[in-house]
């Protein structure tokens, strides 16, 4: 009897979300996964400490810069990167377990970590047959300075690193596979939805004998 395409032995993806602060990710992943709810994330590690109301395993797993060198050491990472003056990364424990049950999963990681993951993918077919490199930009710096300016969350001081680092960020985006410009908020939730349900269909998701049978 033909299987049910549920059962094909289809890989989830790998998709590495970055874009600098500011930008809106938080909120177009949060009506991806509204959209799809079986995507997981990549819960990731980090020394800075919790913000309002975020829970060890929830967010991050908030951990001691000697936690985090220790994994780091033992190889448990599969990328890290130091992000305003704070250490963060990817547990492999996080992403391939997923993989192989065929659950996507999403890194909302930094141009530096992505970087990592992409050194990776060239080394590694597999890895990179089912990653996919999504860039979430603003519509112009002036917009972005703007979006940062009306949150009032941060002094002055931390607007201006975050624009710096923004603006070194915005420069890695070619080395990325799609660009969406958060312009209109439902356009590009509209465009992250499409994308990551077509690069579902991507051949390497697939197992080679799927028509064997
Ligand atoms: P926040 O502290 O505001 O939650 O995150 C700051 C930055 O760290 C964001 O740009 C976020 O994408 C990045 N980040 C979060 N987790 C990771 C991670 O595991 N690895 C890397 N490289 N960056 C991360």
């Amino acid at each position: 009897m033909a299987k049910l395409s549920s059962e094909l032995n289809k890989k989830g993806g790998i998709l590495v979300i970055s874009g600098p602060s500011g930008v809106g990710k938080s909120t177009l992943v949060g009506r991806l996964r509204e959209r799809f709810p079986g995507i997981e994330f990549s819960i990731s590690c980090t020394t800075r400490p919790p913000r309002g109301t975020e829970k060890h395993g929830v967010e991050y797993y908030f951990l001691s810069a000697e936690e985090f060198e220790q994994r780091r050491v033992n190889g448990e990472f599969l990328e890290y990167a130091g992000v305003f003056a704070k250490r963060y990364g990817t547990l492999k424990s996080e992403v391939f377990g997923r993989i192989e049950r065929g659950v996507d999963c999403i890194l909302d990681i930094d141009v530096q970590g992505a970087m990592q993951i992409k050194e990776k993918c060239a080394a590694d077919p597999e890895l990179a047959a089912v990653t996919d490199f999504i860039f979430i930009g603003p519509p112009s710096l002036t917009e972005l300075e703007r979006r940062l300016r009306d949150r009032k969350t941060d002094a002055e001081e931390q607007i201006l690193l975050r624009l710096e680092t923004a603006k070194k960020e915005l420069s890695f985006f070619p080395e990325y596979d799609y660009l969406i410009i958060n312009d209109d908020l439902e356009k590009a939730a509209a465009e992250l939805i499409c994308l990551v349900s077509s690069l579902s269909l991507r051949v390497g998701r697939y197992d080679r004998g799927i028509f064997d049978r």
